[in-house]
């Protein structure tokens, strides 16, 4: 039996919160690995998300999340830049529906500027319905977000780990980390496919970072799965609304929004329902009949559109009102726990947050002399150019001219390419993440075995069927 390597950081998760981490600390002279219980990077709640990159004006000022959403949002739009990731910054309109709710906004106002973020304006119905013509009847008021923004949450995943493994992080997938043993040097991670051990032990592991903590002998909190349920409409319903709209916060959330999506449709979503099972990803009837209830009054023309699909994520809500990173200097082991409904907009700089932590409990942290470039991620967004729509790509390379999906218009070149990349789908899923193919209105009716067998071929798996 061979011993391990020693890695200086293992990280356990590769949802966006975990990739940002391995990609921050292997822009450093470390060595670093990144293990993911799953098949693919980016699988957990970071796939199924809102995706919205949030200004972070209304997070409860003074805290741990709004210092971190606030600091991600600028360190996200500068990255996604970059990289390619697509942004659309449509803004948003947080609409109030009744008088306490107009009272509210001043309120809120004020919070956005507590939240360091000082663009908010409160606009009266007239100029909310000049906005928003689709918009129900009865709003009575609003206020303006200009910032906030839609993105794409697989490619911010993906970019992230992508960077992490160009920089020298090892990427385990398929490797659940189940049991530790605590030396006094280092620490062993027992997995699903063999130990891995490490100087210090980062847990990014979401919905299961309670389990992790308390295999370090911890009992401080609880991870609570809180499901949201999310309806997607035909891109045809795309001109009804070009900004998100936004309900006035509660305390369990930022309850149901219509808003653009990133592929040329539009959402209505999420739910807020606490749950049990951490894998119940699954859609309902009951989350269906509330989303159609609240689009009814919030934009009815909505409800005449078809849908294209529903998914829903879960969130990971914690018994604690922040963000929950802290330090274990004794057993060099960093718990990153509670990234509930904003750690898309965050994760990059909770990332710089643990590099800082992890440094003051005396962790060398000396930036590498040269970096690769950030990688160059394929656009899946609809306001930008895509190689079905580039006469030069296609003249280059025939492939993209070759479109597999029509729904979505993917085509075999940006099927191979995703197949190639630095970090490949090992399942059609994967797939879809990394090119849109067959997530439009016919849910690969027609493409799907065509995808099927183009995967196989590129990536010469048997077939899973
Ligand atoms: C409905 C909904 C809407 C949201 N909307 C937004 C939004 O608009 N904007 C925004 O900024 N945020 C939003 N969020 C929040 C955001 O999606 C999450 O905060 C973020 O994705 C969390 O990333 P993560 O890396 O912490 O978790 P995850 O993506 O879940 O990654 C954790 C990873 O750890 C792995 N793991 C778990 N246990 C183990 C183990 N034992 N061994 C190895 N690996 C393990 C999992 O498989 C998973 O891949 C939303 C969330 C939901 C559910």
């Amino acid at each position: 039996m061979t011993t391990p390597t020693a890695y200086d950081v293992v990280v356990i998760g590769a949802g966006i919160v975990g990739s940002a981490i391995a990609r921050e600390l292997s822009g450093h002279q470390l060595s670093v690995a990144l293990i993911e219980a799953r098949n693919d990077v980016g699988d957990g709640t970071s796939k199924a998300n809102t995706a919205i990159l949030h200004t972070g004006f209304d997070a409860k000022p003074g805290t741990l999340e709004s210092e971190l959403v606030h600091r991600g949002y600028h360190l996200l739009s500068d990255y996604a830049e970059h990289t390619g990731i697509p942004v659309e910054h449509t803004g948003a309109i947080l609409v109030a529906w009744d008088q306490e709710q107009l009272d509210a906004l001043p309120d809120l106002k004020a919070k956005a500027e507590a939240n360091g973020y000082q663009h908010c304006q409160i606009i009266d119905a007239a100029a909310v319905y000049a906005d928003i013509p689709h918009l129900g009847p009865g709003a009575l008021g609003g206020l303006t977000v200009p910032d906030e923004s839609i993105i794409c949450t697989w490619t911010v995943n993906l970019a992230l780990a992508t960077d992490a493994v160009n920089r020298g992080t090892v990427l385990l997938t398929d490797h659940r980390v189940d049991g530790v043993d605590i030396g006094p040097d280092t620490t062993t991670l027992h997995t699903t496919r063999g130990d891995v051990v490490g100087r210090w032990i980062v847990n990014a592991a979401g919905l299961g970072a309670d389990l992790i903590d308390a295999l370090f002998g911890y009992q401080r909190f609880t991870v609570t799965p809180r499901r949201g349920e999310l309806i997607v409409y035909d891109k045809l319903a795309r001109t009804l609304v070009n900004k998100i709209v936004l309900p006035v916060p509660t305390s369990r959330g930022k309850g149901v929004l219509v808003s653009p999506t990133i592929y040329g449709n539009v959402m209505l979503g999420p739910t807020s329902e606490d749950l049990h099972d951490r894998t119940a990803t699954g859609t309902t009837e009951a989350g269906f009949d509330f989303l159609l209830s609240k689009g009814r009054a919030l934009m009815p023309r909505l409800l005449d559109e078809e849908v294209t699909a529903t998914y829903s994520g879960l969130r990971a809500a914690i018994d604690h009102g922040d963000y929950l990173i802290q330090a274990d200097h004794a057993q060099h082991y960093l718990l990153v726990g509670g990234i509930r409904s904003t750690g898309l907009t965050a994760g990059m700089a909770v990332a710089e947050y643990v590099r800082d932590q992890l440094a003051e409990a005396g962790l060398v942290v000396t930036p590498k002399a040269a970096l690769p470039d950030p990688p160059r991620m394929p656009n899946l967004g609809e306001a930008y150019p895509r190689p079905y729509q580039l006469p030069e790509a296609i003249e280059t390379d025939p492939a993209y001219g070759r479109i597999v999906c029509f729904c979505e218009r993917v085509t075999e070149g940006e099927i191979r390419d995703a197949c190639h990349s630095v970090i490949p789908p090992t399942a059609v899923e994967g797939l879809r993440r990394r090119t849109r193919v067959m997530n439009g209105r016919c849910q690969a009716f027609f493409c799907g075995a065509e995808v099927q067998a183009l995967f196989e071929r590129e990536t010469c798996q048997e077939s899973r069927r």
